[in-house]
């Protein structure tokens, strides 16, 4: 058996054209899998599958806004249409709205548990059908640190992290049967888009964040192409249900 192989494999990336989406995504490529791109920005998804492509890996983008049910379903379909099969699922896509809890609107509520919580459930349920019928398929969920702790401006993004990690247990253990793995990554900070914005907003974060990770970085989106070839391969067919905390040491700190 090839461990860390992922030849022949169709690999869904949500949020796949940029941050740690894209740096799983690389990291598929080079171990030999199809890569699909799902993001909403359409400059982003260009220039994402074309960095893949540079890789030398077969890629390609789908519109999605995983806000909306159809768009997922269609996201999967498409890449069954496409490519003929679908082995990985990554549901990557997230946001966040920083408030306290006492100031948020019910929409902002909703807008943050859909994007992050739902959205990965709605395209799981779409593709179970094509891994079922496969006999095999790997499912990873993003959670975050905010899965294990709390933070005063993150009430709606804590939830939605920790339901992704409680959600990712369900799921294997209801589809360990069909030789689905399911699990999830806990990042830990991580330089991107969404944590520039946080940097901008919380005061003293960045300082905050070097000071308590023992690796004394942030982490980068590379960091998370081994752990993406791991639980997208054959190495990881008898892990399910597990949450791999990705973090410098950030969450084992005293
Ligand atoms: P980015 O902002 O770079 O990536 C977020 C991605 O999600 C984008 O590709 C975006 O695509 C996509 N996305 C958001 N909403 C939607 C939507 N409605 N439909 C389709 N795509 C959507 O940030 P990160 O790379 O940091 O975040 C990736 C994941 O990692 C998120 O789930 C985040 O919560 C998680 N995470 C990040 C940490 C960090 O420190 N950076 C720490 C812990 C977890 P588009 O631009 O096309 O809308």
């Amino acid at each position: 058996m090839k461990l860390f192989d992922l030849s022949g494999r169709v690999a869904v990336v949500t949020g796949g054209n940029g941050g740690i989406g894209l740096g799983m995504a690389k990291g598929m490529a080079l171990a030999g899998a199809t890569i699909v791109v799902a993001g909403r920005d359409a400059a982003k998804n260009t220039a994402a599958v074309k960095e893949l492509q540079g890789l030398g890996a077969t890629a390609s983008a789908i519109a999605v806004d995983v806000l909306k049910e159809e768009s997922c379903h269609a996201l999967i379909a498409d890449t069954v249409k496409q490519h003929g099969r679908l082995d990985i699922l990554v549901n990557n896509a997230g946001m966040s709205i920083r408030k306290q809890p006492q100031d948020f609107t019910a929409a902002e509520w909703h807008k943050v548990l859909d994007s992050n919580l739902t959205s990965a459930f709605l395209c799981s349920q779409a593709a179970y059908p094509a891994m079922k019928k496969a006999g095999a398929g790997k499912v990873i969920n993003i959670g975050s640190m905010m899965s294990i702790f709390g933070a005063a401006f993150a009430t709606a993004y804590a939830a939605s992290k920790g339901g992704m990690v409680q959600m990712t247990k369900a799921m294997a253990t209801a589809w360990a049967k069909d030789n689905i793995q399911v699990n999830s990554i806990l990042p830990g900070w991580i330089d991107t888009a969404l944590t520039r914005g946080a940097r901008e907003q919380v005061e003293g974060l960045h300082e905050s964040v070097l000071k308590r990770t023992p690796a004394a970085r942030w982490g980068v989106p590379d960091d998370f192409a081994g752990i993406a070839v791991f639980l997208a391969a054959p190495a990881s067919d008898f892990v399910t249900g597990a949450a791999i905390t990705v973090d410098g040491g950030y969450s084992v700190q005293g």
